[in-house]
């Protein structure tokens, strides 16, 4: 998959590819920002692309361009609820869940059960298939942490009883349903706990801080640090994400215990909202507002684990990766009418 100068997406299929052996796979969440560019990157490389979505936080005009695809097939459905699929199902990404924080808080109970409900569907279609199951954990499995950099053998400082545990304690159930599929049934599966991630493809409306800064920076509105802007976030550029997610995917790992993957390059909010002004050539002011619950002061992945297993590193600096976001957030912004569109 490429992007065009307009920012559209690509997908290279005039010649069909050569691949040993077609998969079928299922990515739910497939039409939000990370799994929208998996399916487009699966396609590619020739495989059947089930994308398996209910339009929460998903949009259409990701996947518009792979509807027409005699490879790709969008199911509308809640994985809450359990799923079939006919035929062979060989690989399983499970990205279905929201990842804003203002968007997992509006309705903190159907979050928390597509986190554990969720899971628990994948993992049953994938025992009944045979199929690897992928989990898309998170950073937020370590709460607002004592310890930087965050190694995966730090348990965290999880708050159970606060407005953002319904995502963090989902997600470390989870890893948990993983963790006992895996050593009751055999299920193989790969788990990655994901750092803060932007790129194409973010719905500028979506409430995480690239995408605010950015948008608000390309309406010549003001950029709202929340807080003083000293916590950190360490941001990792999407394609680099998704190598790195395609790669622990293909990994034969006999103890598959989860996997830092970010960027360690560790920025505070405010450097982001300067970075973001700079880059845009914005006149916005920067103006503070206050900083939500529980929000973590620090986050930076430890990353050895992922360099030893995958020989990865993320290669896109945090500025680089900030052109091709706001360009893409350009180009979108160009196109009324599809904005207007965006499905919810
Ligand atoms: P996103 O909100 O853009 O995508 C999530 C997708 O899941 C959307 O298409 C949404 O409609 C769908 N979804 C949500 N609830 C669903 C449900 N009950 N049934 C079916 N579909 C449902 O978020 P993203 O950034 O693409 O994140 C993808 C995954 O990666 C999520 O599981 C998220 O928790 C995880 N993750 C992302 C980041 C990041 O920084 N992007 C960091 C850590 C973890
Ligand atoms: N944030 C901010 N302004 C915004 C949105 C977010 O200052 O408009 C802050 C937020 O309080 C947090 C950081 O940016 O400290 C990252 O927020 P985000 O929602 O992207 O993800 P989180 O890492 O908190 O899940």
């Amino acid at each position: 998959m490429t992007l065009r100068n307009d920012n559209k997406r690509v997908i290279h299929a005039k010649a069909e590819p050569l691949v040993p052996m077609r998969k079928t796979v299922l990515v739910t969440g497939g039409a939000g920002f990370l799994g929208s560019q998996l399916c487009a990157r699966k396609l590619e490389q020739g495989h059947q692309v089930v994308c398996l979505d209910n339009l929460q936080t998903g949009r259409m005009r990701n996947i518009t361009p792979l509807m027409s695809h005699r490879r790709f097939r969008f199911v509308e459905h809640d994985v809450v609820a359990p799923y079939q699929l006919k035929g062979p199902v060989h690989q399983i990404f499970n990205l279905a869940c929201p990842a804003s924080p203002p968007k997992y808080q509006l309705d903190p109970i159907h979050t928390f059960k597509t986190s554990v409900m969720g899971a628990m569907n994948a993992l049953e279609l994938a025992r009944e298939k045979g199929a690897k199951v992928f989990q898309a954990s998170t950073s937020e499995v370590y709460g607002d942490p004592e310890i930087s950099p965050q190694p995966e053998g730090y348990r965290g400082c999880v708050n159970t009883f606060g407005p953002r545990a319904c995502y963090d304690e989902g997600k470390r159930a989870a890893e948990t349903l993983f963790y006992d599929y895996h050593h009751r049934y055999g299920v193989q599966i790969s788990i990655a706990r994901i750092f803060n991630t932007y790129g194409p493809f973010m719905d500028p409306q979506d409430g995480r801080v690239v995408s605010n800064f950015i948008n608000q920076a390309l309406r010549g509105e003001d950029l709202t640090v929340y807080g003083s802007g000293a916590q950190t976030r360490s941001f990792c550029y999407a394609d680099d994400l998704l190598d790195a997610i395609e790669a622990l995917m293909e990994l034969n790992d006999p103890s598959p215990a989860p996997v830092n993957l970010g960027n360690p390059g560790e920025f505070t909010v405010l450097e982001l909202a300067k970075k973001v002004c700079r880059l845009t050539g914005t006149g916005s002011q920067v103006v503070f507002r206050e900083l939500p619950q529980d929000d973590p002061q620090q986050r930076k992945p430890d990353i050895s684990a992922a360099r030893t297993k995958l020989g990865w590193r993320p290669k896109v600096r945090l500025e680089d990766g900030l052109r091709r976001t706001i360009r893409h957030f350009q180009a979108e912004m160009a196109e009324p009418d599809q904005m207007s569109a965006a499905v919810r």
